[in-house]
Formats: structure tokens, sequence, C-alpha cells
């Protein structure tokens, strides 16, 4: 589904969506966009701040809002709010999955399930074409739920 493979693809959608909006390419813009490609996974602007100050670039954190805000635009990143979560990020090209939260300790978990992948690519919508979907699923970690058994026998 997604046409981002490899950093370059990145890169190269950022380039193009700057020269459209017209914005200009600053090295800044660019590092930042390497620090995100280097996340597996998800992370929130403050591990995105801390990853950034480790390369010695000091971003601010207005700029750094503003420069998810351009990728989110562009489709290379997306932008999950979790209840109970801080808001993360992650990019767009990751393979589909789903995110299991505890609501207990708000341990996060990523799961690919297949029948799921087939099912949505498979759906049909009236009027309207699906670009991605996000599937939350909320309830209780195995750890939590240990924890929860034991305070009820006591
Ligand atoms: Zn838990
Ligand atoms: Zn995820």
């Amino acid at each position: 589904m997604s046409d981002l493979l490899n950093r370059d693809a990145y890169v190269k959608r950022f380039e193009q969506f700057l020269d459209v909006k017209k914005m200009r390419k600053t090295p800044e813009r660019f590092a930042i966009l390497r620090c995100i490609l280097a996340f597996q996974s998800h992370f929130t602007i403050e591990q995105l701040a801390q990853s950034l100050e480790l390369q010695t670039y000091h971003v601010s954190r207005a700029t750094l809002y503003n420069t998810l805000q351009l990728m989110i635009e562009a489709r290379l990143v997306r932008r999950h709010v979790f209840e109970g979560l801080p808001v993360q990020y992650e990019k767009a090209g990751n393979t589909p999955h789903s995110h299991l939260i505890c609501t207990h300790c708000g341990k996060l978990k990523e799961v690919r399930d297949n029948d799921f992948i087939a099912f949505m690519n498979a759906r049909k919508f009236t009027a309207f074409t699906a670009d991605f979907y996000m599937l939350y699923v909320y309830g209780t970690c195995n750890t939590c739920a240990r924890k929860l058994k034991k305070q009820k026998t006591k």
C-alpha cells in the first residue's frame, strides 16, 4: 500500500512537498527527517528532541512541532493520540499493524494481524477511497491482569 520503501523515498517526497508549498528546504528540516527515519517504532516529540540533541542539533519545540505538522500533511508521518498517553508519532511507511494499549499502565504494543489487514484491503466504502487506517485496541496487559488478580484475592 505504501510507496515509502526506503529513506530516499521519504527525502524525495519531502522535497517535492516543500517545492509545491514554496517552502525552503532547510538543513534543519532534513535533519529532523533523518532522525525520524532512525526510529523503528513510535516516538514522542520529547524523544525526537533528545535524539536531535545527541546530534548536537538544537531545535525548538515549536519548530519540531511545526515540522511534524508539515510531515503529517506530506503523509510522511502519522500522529497517534492514545488515551492516557502523550501524543506519539511514527513513520507512515511502517508495515500495517494494530496497537494494543493497556489502560492500567499505558504499555503500548504493536501487533501484525494478517487477517485484519486482508479484510481492510478488500473493504470497499461507498463514495470514499481509503488511504490508511489505524486500529487501537484498549485493554489490560498480562502484567496488570496478574496484579489486579492478586489485589482481588487479598
Ligand atoms: Zn498494563
Ligand atoms: Zn504503530
